[in-house]
């Protein structure tokens, strides 16, 4: 049938509308700019920042729809920890935003004067992450950021000057020329691109999906008949160990919240982190399922349900320093240091979690060779996929180090786009003058 007499068949189109055949292919653009961060999550976002208020064309690339990665959309809105016996050891462009957002919604701050001993997660700060999220973006904006969502790299191929990557969203097809390129995707999914080597354990850390029920009276639940029932559905194949770690009454006492494992959880993929996803969702409906023939849970509520499996742990770099479990927990000051960060050793394994503490006075820090790939030229990372090995990692991974980070590299990369050069050859003192111009705490020179 000819176009014109197609049209006729369809009658008159109502008002204001437009009849468009076929979805156009996306329109294939260049852009150029001085930084490219692909990852808007904990570290990239503060990196983002960082680079704009410096003056650098900066694009931020997220593929989810708002920005904060884990912090928000995972809903480990709860960052910590910026204090250290008794002292503030980071600070900068993440706990600006951290307490915006808290004070924004008049929500309380830890007494961080108050020791917390081994219960460390007193001195993590209660955000809104959503609200965090409009935040950082309302932030990125004012300093000039273009962000660009719901896009990831496809392509990434070293110039001469820094960069070509290839982003693909949804009906956009465009290639970026960056000078300095920062991979902040939690996954190193940008160094597996440029075909850098990435390390990763044979078995990962667990993910959570963060959710809260509620509706219950703890003082009417029969705690060791609560468990039988548990038990009992867990060897009928209708709830997994997993599900509730194995201990109903942890996971009532906490709601939930953070209380679930999902064994094998990935984010790397979008194949892989669609499996990790529905294993989340899955749990989450099982448990439900099962409160709801108890009679103690009547009415049950579905307080809290984040979008995303909270993801632990996938590749790490090799970097041009790697931090070891012995410099953490010796607190060993780096010539290169550009962060502090604290936090006890806290690796899940085995269903199991032991944290271990820093002995007292012990600040690690973060050397800027963490973040830069072994031999690389114009890139950097941020965030929980530095080079460090497992045991370190499990401390280094947590979320105001990992904005300290973003904020390292940030500055760096911006400073090494204004000079021509790569992130190695930055002066140390150009890169702990402007860190320190913009509020970060700079560890001492040693
Ligand atoms: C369940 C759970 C509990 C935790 N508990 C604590 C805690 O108590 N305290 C604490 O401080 N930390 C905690 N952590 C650790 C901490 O939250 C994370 O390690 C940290 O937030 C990671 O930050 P990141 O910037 O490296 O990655 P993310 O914050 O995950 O950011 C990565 C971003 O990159 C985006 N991205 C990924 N791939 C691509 C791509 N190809 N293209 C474009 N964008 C991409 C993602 O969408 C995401 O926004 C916890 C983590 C989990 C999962």
């Amino acid at each position: 049938m000819k176009r014109r007499n197609f049209l006729a068949t369809l009658g008159a189109l109502p008002a204001g509308s437009v009849l468009v055949a076929a979805t156009p292919p996306p329109a294939v653009r260049t852009i150029e700019t001085d930084v490219l961060i692909i990852g808007g999550g904990t570290a990239g976002t503060i990196a983002a920042l960082q680079a704009g208020r410096l003056g650098a064309r900066t694009i931020l690339v997220e593929a989810n729809s708002q920005l904060g990665g884990t912090t928000t959309t995972g809903g480990v809105d709860f960052p910590g920890l910026f204090h250290a016996w008794g002292k503030q050891v980071i600070a900068g462009l993440g706990w600006e935003l951290v307490t915006a957002a808290a004070a924004l919604n008049d929500d309380d701050l830890p007494n961080f004067t108050k020791p917390t001993g081994r219960e460390h997660w007193r001195h993590q700060v209660r955000i809104k992450g959503a609200l965090y999220a409009a935040l950082a973006e309302e932030a990125c904006l004012k300093a000039g950021v273009q962000l660009r969502y719901y896009e990831s790299p496809i392509a990434v191929t070293a110039t001469p000057g820094g960069w070509r990557v290839r982003l693909v969203g949804k009906g956009t097809d465009v290639t970026v020329l960056a000078k300095q390129l920062l991979d902040s995707t939690g996954n190193a999914a940008v160094i597996g691109l440029a075909g850098l080597p990435r390390l990763r354990e044979k078995v990962a850390q667990p993910g959570t999906l963060v959710y809260r029920l509620g509706g219950w009276d703890m003082a009417t639940i029969d705690m060791p008949l609560q468990q039988k029932r548990a038990n009992a559905a867990i060897a009928a194949g209708e709830l997994k160990m997993t599900d509730i770690r194995g201990n109903i009454g942890g996971f009532l006492r906490n709601g939930g919240d953070n209380a679930m494992h999902v064994p094998g959880a990935d984010s790397s993929t979008s194949e892989a982190h669609t499996t990790t996803n529905i294993a989340g969702r899955a749990s989450m409906l099982r448990v439900l399922r099962f409160l709801k023939q108890e009679p103690a849970f009547a009415f049950l509520k579905v307080e809290r349900l984040q979008p995303e499996t909270g993801v632990r742990e996938t590749y790490r770099i090799v970097g041009e320093t790697t931090v070891t479990h012995d410099d953490y927990v010796k607190g060993r000051v780096f010539p290169d240091a550009v962060a502090h960060s604290f936090y006890p050793i806290d690796l899940h394994v085995d269903g199991s979690i032991v944290p271990k503490h820093l002995d007292e006075g012990i600040v690690p820090t973060i050397p800027l060779g963490a973040l830069i790939p072994k031999g690389s030229k114009n890139l950097m990372v941020a965030g929980r996929c530095l080079s460090s090995d497992r045991l370190a990692n499990s401390a280094l991974r947590v979320q105001a180090s990992c904005m300290a980070m973003g904020q390292a590299a940030g500055v760096t990369a911006a400073l090494a786009a204004r000079a021509g050069t790569t992130p190695s050859q930055v002066p140390l003192a150009d890169i702990r003058r402007e860190l320190a111009r913009h509020g970060a705490i700079v560890p001492p020179r040693v």
